[in-house]
Formats: structure tokens, sequence, C-alpha cells
């Protein structure tokens, strides 16, 4: 039985910045075998070269999670590569936070189609080639937010709000040998807060956790721990908050 990460294979969406790039650095290092995925290819490119000159085993390709078929050729790439998938990490979002009354109805629009239908495409791309082998986990990554909700973040945290009742429901849908495992971030170091249209409300946010972010690789340290447990053994949530986050 395989429970190490050591030759697995990981496909990763998100990759090219913040948690998803800190995800493959630190599964290639323990020998995992990654995949890389994300709209720019250049970081992909930077991102897997620095892989390969470590020693690591890693490969990119480009996909946009909004289009299905983008997921579905990105899952196919991992095992056109690697002869195999093992693990599949839905990480790609964003969050444009806003009040509201600020009615950013193409921000809502756009959360949902990442946040929520890149995980589902995610899932609808690697769980037939996790069936076929009867074998595989996902892991989600949703935030603190998936569990909690206040001003700004309230149609963010209706993303991951659903992706947490997807994975639940996923969890207990799929074999006994396919595993889900959602990770849920608090503030953590990445490039997320670019995504916030308002600038006073992403200065706002910077400053509050300018003294307490976590590095991204706690949760790349996560996610390893779960994907490292032997197969009969499914860690289903981790909720990693930066000790001064309240
Ligand atoms: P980043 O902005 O650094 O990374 C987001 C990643 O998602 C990028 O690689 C981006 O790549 C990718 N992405 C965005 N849209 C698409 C798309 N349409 N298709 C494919 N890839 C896409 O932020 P984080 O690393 O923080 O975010 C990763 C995950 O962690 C998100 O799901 C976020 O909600 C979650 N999270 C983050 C927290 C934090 O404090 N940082 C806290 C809680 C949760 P590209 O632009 O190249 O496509």
């Amino acid at each position: 039985e395989q429970i190490k990460i050591e030759g697995k294979v990981v496909a990763i969406t998100g990759a090219s910045s913040g948690i998803g790039e800190a995800i493959a650095k630190h599964l290639a290092k323990s020998g995992a075998r990654v995949v890389l995925g994300a709209r720019r290819a250049d970081n992909l490119k930077t991102i897997t070269e620095f892989i390969t000159s470590q020693g690591g085993q890693a490969v990119y390709k480009s996909l946009d999670v909004t289009n299905p078929d983008d997921v579905a050729e990105f899952a196919k790439f991992a095992v056109d590569e690697f002869g195999t998938l093992d693990v599949f990490v839905n990480n790609a979002g964003l969050m444009p936070l806003s009040m509201i009354n600020s009615y950013k109805v193409n921000e809502w629009h756009q959360m949902i189609d990442v946040n929520i239908k890149g995980v589902l495409h995610g899932i609808a791309a690697a769980l037939p080639i996790f069936e076929k082998k009867d074998s595989g986990q996902f892991v989600n990554i949703t935030s603190v937010g998936d569990r909690w909700v206040g001003p700004t973040s309230t149609v963010y945290s209706a993303t991951k709000f659903a992706v947490r009742a997807i994975s639940d429901g996923l969890r207990q849908e799929v074999s006994n040998n396919i595993r889900v495992t959602l990770v849920a971030p608090g503030a953590t170091e990445s490039e997320l807060p670019n995504t916030i249209s308002d600038p006073a409300l992403k200065d706002q946010l910077v400053e509050r956790f300018r003294t307490s972010l976590l590095p991204a690789n706690a949760i790349a340290r996560a996610v390893a721990y779960a994907i490292e447990q032997p197969s009969d053994v499914d860690v289903n949530e981790i909720v990693v908050r930066p000790t001064a986050q309240k």
C-alpha cells in the first residue's frame, strides 16, 4: 500500500501563485509528481522550472477552471504525462470582497464561476479517472469563510459554504477507496487581495492582517498531512488560522 507522498501524481489548480504554488513546491519536494494549472502560463513555467531545477518532477498546462473542457484536458494531461492521477487539488479561487449594496454583479458571477463551478469542473474531470482505478483523493481548498460570514464577505463566503457542502456530499457518494479532504485556510500570504477591486477595502484588509499572515507553506503542509495518510484514513477537514487571527 502506498502511504507516502512520494511518486503520487498530484494535479493542482491555481498553481501560478500563493497557496497553489506553495502546495506544488512542497509536494514536489516530498517526491510527488506535480501538475500545475492556472491561466498565467509564464508563472507556471517559472515555478515548474524552479521545481525541476531542485530535482523535483513537475509539468504545467494553462487552464481556465470556468471552462469544463479545459479542466477535463488538464486531468487527462496529468495521466498522459505521468501515467495516472492520484490527487486533484481544487485550489483556484478569487476573493473580490464588497458590500452587497455595491452591486458588483460581475464579481459575484466571477466568484460563482471560479470558486464553485471551477470546483465542480475539477470533480467532473478527475472523478471518472479515480472511479476507473477505484482510488484517488480530492483536496478542496475553501477558507475559514466556509463557516463564517462577515460584512463584505457575503458572496465569497457563500461560494466557500457551497464548496464545503459539495465536499461533504461528494465524500459520502464516492466509493470507500476515494478520499475527500477540505482544507480551510485563515489569512495567508498570497496575491488574493489583488482580486479586491475597491482600493480602500483592499488596503483595509491588507492592513488588518499585516502582522498575522500564515506563510502559504503552512497550508501546503496541511495538504501534505492529508495526502500522506494511509488510504483508509480520510482527513475530512483541516482548518488552519494564524495564531493571532481570532
Ligand atoms: P492567489 O491569488 O495567489 O492564487 C489564486 C490562484 O487561482 C492563482 O493561481 C490564479 O491563477 C488561480 N485562478 C484564478 N482564477 C482562475 C481561473 N479562472 N482558472 C484557473 N485558475 C484561476 O490567492 P491564494 O493562493 O490565496 O488562493 C488560493 C485559494 O486559497 C483560493 O481558493 C482562495 O479562496 C483560498 N484561500 C486563501 C486565503 C488567503 O488568505 N490567501 C484564505 C482562505 C482561502 P491565474 O490568475 O494565473 O489563473
